[in-house]
């Protein structure tokens, strides 16, 4: 099911179908999208660059994408996209209705 990339899969990140992994092994991933936080955040030491990218495990069964966040200091969340359009529908209804 799995044996063909995503749309979003960037070839050179893509790492399922590289010799020498198992069959269906290895993980789609998407070129980076880097957010510029320091307009975001003005306290010392919060997030600066927040680098957003979608991922899926490359297997010959149907597999969630996704949404991996990563800062500059490396933390990284990871949630389904299903769950993050979610919550990022909410703050866009949040935000507008509010300002
Ligand atoms: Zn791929």
């Amino acid at each position: 099911m799995t044996d063909a990339h995503p749309t979003w899969c960037s070839p050179r990140l893509c790492t399922a179908d590289v010799p020498g992994l198992p069959l269906h092994g290895g993980e789609h991933r998407s070129e980076p999208l880097e957010l510029d936080m320091r307009r975001v955040f003005t306290t010392h030491g919060a997030v600066e660059v927040l680098t957003a990218s979608l991922t899926q495990a490359a297997c010959s069964w149907t597999t969630e994408t996704f949404l991996r966040l990563v800062t500059g200091d490396q933390t990284e969340i990871t949630l389904p996209v299903v769950q993050a359009a979610g919550v990022i529908a909410q703050l866009n209804e949040f935000v507008t209705t509010n300002s």
